[in-house]
């Protein structure tokens, strides 16, 4: 039986409330199964460790982390501290330290979600995100001149190596020939000239190695309507950094909202530990109040068990999740139900038991 040491990061606001569920499942999952077992390590780090602190992290909390297998993290972000240093000082830390160069969401409308477009279904909205989550527009890199004056000028410049749009171009075609899909690159070559023109060619080279796999290209701006006008056409997709992020919020309003909406950040070569997270914020509005949705940290723990290569029981946690949904009695409010966060948390964990 193998260990597995997790390391919990809870973080600010619904992210306790939403990761205590992650956690309740995970353990008694791993007691039913009997195939490993979890240690799980709590860092209370976040916005409240940075209003006493002046961090969000201790100084060395990246060395901290470097012994655990995976990193389960809640959301951070507070009102009062700025949204640039919460994510900066840590969630792009640990990103760029951890080089969790992959982001991986996946876009399922399960059965029994809500769907803000008429027909939607599990048919028809299938997609899975494969996001580049190093370098590109969120690089960082830039400068700001002439402060003030009127010749003022602010430059964002997006960083594309070779190395790093290779390598996330070359791990969608292995997912998308690991899984008989198609794949699809979301791009901007006619108005980001450097950039994207490079990506473009990227993808074409690399794809040449793998002939089995049906390619499409998309502009970003006609990907962003097809999503919605006919998301069938989406199954594996690979995009930069922005583009990645933006349509993934996108991917989460039609696949049930942000309460249904999970995250992985992927270091593949397992050198260092990956991340796994709602990609909902903290959600101050609602905080305490025991109504947060525990889905999406639900699923993000079923992308765990997945990256474990335990996918057997990530897919029974997602069936788990369906049931619940189909059931539709025990929902938060965001779905429309009148139930708790630990009530869903619980109804999961006893369909899961039910159905093995
Ligand atoms: P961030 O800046 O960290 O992205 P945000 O305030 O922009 O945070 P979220 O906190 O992700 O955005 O969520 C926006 C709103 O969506 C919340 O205020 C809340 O009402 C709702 N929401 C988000 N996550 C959940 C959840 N798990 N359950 C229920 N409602 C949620
Ligand atoms: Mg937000």
């Amino acid at each position: 039986m193998k260990t597995f040491k997790i390391a919990v990061i809870p973080g600010d606001g619904i992210g306790p409330e939403v990761i205590n569920e992650g956690i309740k499942l995970m353990t008694r999952i791993a007691e039913l199964d009997g195939r490993m077992k979890f240690q799980f390590t709590h860092f209370s780090w976040g916005c409240e460790y940075y209003l006493k602190h002046g961090r969000m992290m201790d100084e060395d909390g990246i060395e901290q982390l470097k012994s655990f297998d995976a990193i389960y993290l809640g959301a951070v972000g507070y009102p009062g501290v700025p949204d640039h240093i919460s994510l900066w000082d840590l969630l792009l830390r640990i990103r760029k330290e951890f080089d969790q160069y992959v982001n991986i969401r996946p876009i399922t409308l399960l059965n029994g979600a809500p769907c803000p477009i008429v027909g939607g279904s599990k048919d028809t909205i299938d997609m899975l995100f494969i996001r580049e989550n190093s370098e590109g527009e969120y690089a960082g890199a830039g400068d700001w001149l002439f402060k003030g004056k009127p010749q003022e000028v602010v430059l964002q410049t997006g960083v594309f190596s070779r190395v790093g749009t290779e390598r996330i171009i070359r791990y969608a075609f292995e997912t998308a020939s690991r899984e008989g899909k198609t794949l699809t690159s979301i791009s901007k070559g006619n108005a980001l000239n450097y950039s994207m023109v490079f990506w473009d060619q990227v993808f074409e080279e690399v794809g040449k190695e793998y002939p089995n796999v049906q390619t499409y290209s998309y502009l970003v701006d006609a990907a962003a309507m097809f999503m919605i006008k006919d998301p069938k056409r989406f199954e594996v997709v690979v995009t930069s950094n922005l583009f990645g992020d933006i349509l993934t919020d996108l991917g989460a309003a039609l696949a049930g909202g942000l309460g249904l909406a999970a995250g992985a950040n992927i270091n593949p070569e397992r050198k260092y530990p990956s991340m796994f997270e709602p990609i909902h914020g903290s959600a101050p509005d609602i905080a305490g109040k025991g109504m947060a949705n525990p889905l999406a940290a639900i699923w993000s723990a079923s992308q765990m068990f997945d990256f474990f290569g335990f996918e057997d029981i990530g897919k029974q946690i997602l069936h788990s999740m369906e049931k619940t949904l189909e059931e539709g009695s025990i929902l938060t409010p965001d779905l429309g139900g009148y139930a708790s966060t630990s009530e869903v948390g619980a109804s999961v964990g006893e369909i899961y038991t039910e159905m093995i």
